[in-house]
């Protein structure tokens, strides 16, 4: 059996892994130029997209279910050398000064030190690693045409070349084409959570030797703009701030300078920094009634993007993939080449809905907390930020750690976890 996978990042990376494991043969078709390299600051490194935006450049935090899929896929040890270490998530006011700060080892305890903060090109390098040299993955190629009949799919690449397989998995991520040929247009998946964020890696030695091993952040109102420190001379920056227009602006820069020049404390330093096409979008989620359509399936964000206000993209993406290529591998003759033809279709599409079955609930669940933690994560108003600090100063305490342990840590009992009858590798 046969996939084709759109998108070579996290989503798509890991399910040619687990499909691979499950004897399937796989193509990934990367729009990017090149992998991300697993050499840590991945982001400082690697080559811009076509339109000139350094997309990799963000921290993310990893832990819950796609940390317990790593650590299936024997990669706990190898994602753990890109760890940032970070000691702190410390909030200031524009004067600069001290207002919040949450100790890095409140999650590290609540998850028993299953949890991560790293670069998130990194963990694409890892996974890209993982998936060995001899795995078929294209760079520089898109998804231009989808065609399904009783036989297979045929994918159309923006190159020219035409691939026929059984299944076409679309892991292209938020904005996917995939679900635009096949599903239709994003207007009609997207629910817009009245932000926008922008991230982006920076050279400033003396910016760095302040913010020490901390995640800092300066506030205000409807706005707020945080940096981390990568190494000696070299951090990243991640900015939000509420904006009810959903549209995205000409010249992100100009729009981050103009919207977080007035921050105060060393933001017009961090604004200084920031490079003419940071990545910048509109915070939003993916809903879709269903994930597949015949032999078309959607994992990651393309289908089940929870957004920054709900967190664990990456690791809800990395779990996802997991279920779908076990329950691909358990269609007969998955591991008997291409072309099982018209007499497995029904098979795939059951194995689709199982995918879907045991992961959407879950997505789901998480997007609705998303929504409704998304008034916390840049309060509106004095008063909301008033309360958000308090809440974050109080963190801290036993209390709280129990309040944040079920969303932390991974949860042993949705239809996510790993089927007891499949071996482990
Ligand atoms: C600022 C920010 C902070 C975040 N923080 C966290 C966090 O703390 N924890 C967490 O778990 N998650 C976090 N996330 C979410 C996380 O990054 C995503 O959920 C995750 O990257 C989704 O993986 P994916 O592979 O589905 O999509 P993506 O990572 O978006 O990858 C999609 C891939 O498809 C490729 N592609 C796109 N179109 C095409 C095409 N037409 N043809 C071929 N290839 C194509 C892209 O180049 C890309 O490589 C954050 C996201 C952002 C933006």
């Amino acid at each position: 059996m046969r996939a084709i996978i759109i998108g070579g990042a996290i989503a798509g990376l890991s399910t040619a892994w687990w499909l691979r494991r499950e004897g399937w043969e796989t193509t990934v078709v990367e729009r990017g130029p090149a992998p991300s390299p697993a050499t840590g600051l991945a982001a400082l490194d690697t080559p811009k997209a076509a339109d000139g935006t350094l997309d990799r450049g963000y921290v993310i935090d990893y832990f819950g279910p796609g940390y317990d899929t790593l650590e299936r896929m024997g990669l706990r040890e190898r994602v753990h050398e890109y760890g940032l270490g970070l000691n702190a998530l410390r909030y200031r006011r524009a004067d600069g000064r001290h207002s919040a700060r949450i100790d890095s080892s409140v999650p590290a305890r609540v998850t028993g030190g299953r949890y991560l903060t790293l670069l998130r090109g990194d963990l694409e390098g890892v996974l890209r690693e993982a998936l060995g040299p001899e795995a078929d993955v294209r760079y520089g190629t898109g998804i231009e045409e989808v065609h399904q009949d009783d036989e297979g799919v045929t994918a159309v690449l923006t190159d020219g070349a035409t691939e026929r397989a059984d299944v076409l998995v679309g892991a292209d991520g938020i904005h996917s084409r995939t679900r635009g040929l096949v599903f239709g247009p994003e207007s009609r998946y997207r629910r817009y959570l009245g932000a926008h964020a922008a991230a982006y890696v920076f050279t400033d030695p003396e910016l760095m030797a302040v913010l020490a091993n901390e995640f800092q952040a300066v506030e205000a109102p409807g706005v707020q703009a945080g940096m981390y420190r990568l190494s000696d001379t070299a951090g990243a920056a991640f900015l939000c701030h509420l904006s009810p227009d959903g549209s995205l602006p000409q010249d992100p820069q100009a729009r981050l300078r103009e919207v977080h020049g007035d921050l105060g404390w060393l933001v017009p330093r961090l604004l200084a920094a920031c490079p003419p096409r940071p990545y910048y979008d509109e915070v939003e989620q993916i809903l879709m009634p269903g994930w597949s359509d015949g032999r078309v399936v959607l994992v990651g964000d393309a289908c089940q993007a929870v957004s920054l206000m709900a967190g664990q993209g990456a690791s809800m993406a990395v779990a996802a993939a997991e279920v779908l290529g076990r329950e691909l591998g358990r269609v007969a003759g998955a591991g008997t080449g291409s072309g099982a033809g018209a007499g497995a279709a029904e098979e795939i599409a059951a194995a689709l809905r199982r995918y879907e079955g045991r992961v959407k609930p879950v997505i789901d669940a998480k997007q609705r907390a998303g929504r409704s933690l998304a008034r916390w994560f840049v309060p509106a108003t004095p008063a909301r930020l008033f309360v958000r600090r308090q809440a974050l100063r109080l963190s801290s305490t036993p209390l709280a750690e129990r309040v944040m342990r079920p969303f932390l840590a991974s949860p042993r009992d949705t239809p996510l976890e790993a089927p007891v009858d499949v071996a482990r590798p």
